[in-house]
């Protein structure tokens, strides 16, 4: 069946408010969920047709959203898990974009699939995960992923990249720079060892674990679960992106110049740079446990900002403007923010 022979009719005036973690009330002109290629290629060209601008949305845990979405959102909900032995020490792993990325994490352990158990319990999907290269106790999606698909969204065409181009770095790809808005991501394959080796360098894992003689990658997954459990904020119970902030990278020269002002920062080495722990320089500006009625800063984790009366997003930018310039102040240091801001 041609695309086009099957009358697409999105959605017009829906809440956006449920399908974005910060709770921010938001309405979406026009929404439709797709579960497949073929009905992603439809709403494609209708956004196209009627010249409207696209939102992606995936989990909707690392997006700012304006309180109207002018345009077509278009909600990735495409399905399945394929895996294939390479040969004795690899397995390829494919998963369609719309896959729940804990739960995937899971099922590639449950398949004897290693590799990705740091990345436990991050929310989102698996087309996500390589668009700002997710990472967390010390291991990053780049680590593993073999290719990513995406259909281009001008021409609908489907189209390979491989990991060297999908230019990734710290919390960053392809997809959020050079091809910014150009493509839509509709599975990624990793490539996975079947044998397991484990990776536990942060501290808070070799703590978690220093009980346990031979950690099994599903030691580790458990630990970062309860360690995430115990200091991060569960988007369902209190609304956030988790991580507001990056972590700046800053020169050697400048470095010195902080680590003498305070003995106490933390930082770690990064090429010829030190990655500066973002949430350490907000806590110590004393922001952390900050409230103003609307909006606020975790008690526990001064890099994730809350909204817990779902207040609109221009109250968080409005916090995150606040806590940059404070930061720029005290510690001469820029913040960048980390999640999407419409
Ligand atoms: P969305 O928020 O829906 O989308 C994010 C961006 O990607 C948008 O610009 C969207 O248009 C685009 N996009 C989404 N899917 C596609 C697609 N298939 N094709 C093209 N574009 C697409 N991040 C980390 O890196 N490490 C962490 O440890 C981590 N912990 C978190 C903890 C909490 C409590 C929360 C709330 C967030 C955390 N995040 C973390 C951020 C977030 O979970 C990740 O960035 C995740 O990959 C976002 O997935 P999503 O499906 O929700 O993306
Ligand atoms: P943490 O363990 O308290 O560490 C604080 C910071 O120091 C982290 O940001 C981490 O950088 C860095 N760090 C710690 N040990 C390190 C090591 N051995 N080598 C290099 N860097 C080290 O951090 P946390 O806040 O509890 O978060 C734990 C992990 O989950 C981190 O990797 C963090 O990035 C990730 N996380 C991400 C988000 C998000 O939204 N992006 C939200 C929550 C948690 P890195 O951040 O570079 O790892």
């Amino acid at each position: 069946m041609s695309e086009m022979t099957v009358a697409f009719m999105p959605e017009r005036d829906v809440d956006l408010q449920p399908l974005n973690t910060l709770g921010v009330p938001v309405r979406a002109q026009f929404y439709c969920a797709v579960t497949n290629i073929q009905e992603l290629r439809q709403a494609l060209a209708w956004a196209r047709s009627q010249h409207l601008p696209l939102l992606i949305l995936g989990g909707g845990s690392n997006m700012v959203l304006p309180a109207v979405v002018d345009g077509l959102c278009i909600h990735l909900q495409l399905s399945g898990i394929e895996y294939r032995v390479v040969d004795e020490e690899w397995v390829n792993v494919t998963a369609a974009a719309g896959e729940n990325w804990h739960a995937f994490v899971q099922d590639t352990l449950d398949h004897q699939a290693y590799g990705l158990e740091n990345l436990a319990l991050i929310p989102g999907t698996v087309g996500a995960a390589p668009i700002q290269n997710i990472g967390a106790y010390g291991v990053e999606v780049k680590d593993f992923l073999e290719t990513v698909t995406a259909i281009n969204r001008e021409t609908g065409e489907l189209v390979g990249f491989t990991n060297g181009q999908c230019l990734f770095d710290y919390r960053d790809s392809t997809f959020k720079t050079v091809l910014l808005d150009q493509y839509v991501i509709v599975s990624v394959t990793f490539r996975l060892r079947r044998t397991p080796a484990i990776n536990i360098a942060y501290q808070a894992l070799q703590d978690v674990l220093a009980q346990v003689a031979e950690p099994a990658p599903q030691d580790v997954f458990n630990a970062v679960v309860s360690i995430r459990s115990s200091k991060l904020p569960d988007p369902d119970r209190i609304a956030n992106v988790g991580s507001f902030f990056k972590n700046p990278r800053v020169s050697a020269a400048q470095y010195q110049q902080l680590v003498t002002r305070y003995p106490n920062i933390v930082a770690y080495p990064e090429g010829e740079y030190k990655k500066l722990a973002a949430g350490w320089l907000i806590d110590q500006a004393g922001w952390k446990g900050y409230c103003n009625q609307k909006v606020g800063v975790h008690k526990e984790q001064a890099l994730v900002l809350v909204n817990p009366t779902g207040s609109a997003s221009t109250e968080i930018l409005a916090l995150a403007e606040q806590i940059q310039q404070d930061i720029r102040k005290k510690y001469g240091v820029s913040l960048e923010i980390e999640p999407r801001v419409y």
